[in-house]
């Protein structure tokens, strides 16, 4: 038996007693069918719901397959004063849809821990949300592995030094390629945050003040993670 924890990230009815959630742990996503989960009378109905982070054993049977036994005493809840801030929401909605997509976590513990910092930060009062989601963006790119491309054109591959980023190309560009790709100025506060994320991956969660003249492109990163992670912008 091992027991881990994790945040649940969805969860649906089977039929008027039973419910399917997922759950988002360090060992990573999992479906995990819940008997009773959606009955009226159970109490764990308004237990499990998303955001609720909750303890559990598991049991590795067989073929792999994954048998909870949870612990319904030891969920806690997501702050009240985070779910009601509508940007802390928006940005949690958000992180709830890249957790969803990911079914084999390679790198389950710093995305976890990643996860979890995130929304540990949001209790924070003054937090900036764009700019924890900037760090958070950066991070993840490149724990992830499709950080983009900085020192060299993310079309030809030739070294260079740009400020024109192109989302669909993977990154900075140069002056030929431009001629062929979509792409957007930044400038060189951007420029070197992105190079800061590169060099310092596990210093980026520690930084959340960033200059609006790098968070003015913020939508940048967020298009281009939407890109190269869901394939749509
Ligand atoms: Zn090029």
């Amino acid at each position: 038996m091992i027991l881990d924890s994790g945040y649940i990230i969805e969860k649906r009815p089977v039929n008027d007693i039973d419910a399917f959630i997922k759950i988002a742990s360090r060992k990573g996503v999992f479906s995990y069918f819940i008997p009773r989960g959606n009955h009226f009378s159970s109490r764990l109905l308004g237990l499990f719901q998303p955001f609720y982070r909750v303890k559990f054993l598991y049991d590795v049977k067989g073929s792999g397959g994954l048998r909870v036994i949870y612990d319904y005493k030891s969920y806690e809840k997501l702050s009240d004063t985070v779910i009601f801030d509508e940007k802390k929401r928006e940005f949690l909605f958000y992180l709830i849809k890249i957790y969803n997509r990911l079914t084999n976590i390679t790198t389950g513990k710093i995305i976890m821990d990643l996860f979890d910092k995130s929304i540990k930060m949001l209790y924070n009062d003054n937090i900036n949300v764009k700019g924890l989601s900037f760090s958070f963006l950066v991070t993840f790119l490149f724990y992830e592995g499709f950080y983009p491309s900085i020192l060299t054109c993310s079309n030809c591959n030739r070294e260079i030094h740009s400020y024109d980023f192109s989302i669909e190309s993977g990154g900075f560009i140069c002056d030929k390629c431009k001629k062929t790709k979509k792409y957007t100025k930044t400038n060189e506060f951007f420029y070197r945050a992105l190079l800061y994320g590169k060099t310092n991956p596990k210093k980026i969660m520690q930084k959340f003040n960033w200059n609006e003249k790098i968070l003015e492109f913020y939508d940048i990163i967020r298009k281009y993670f939407n890109y190269h992670f869901f394939g749509a912008e």
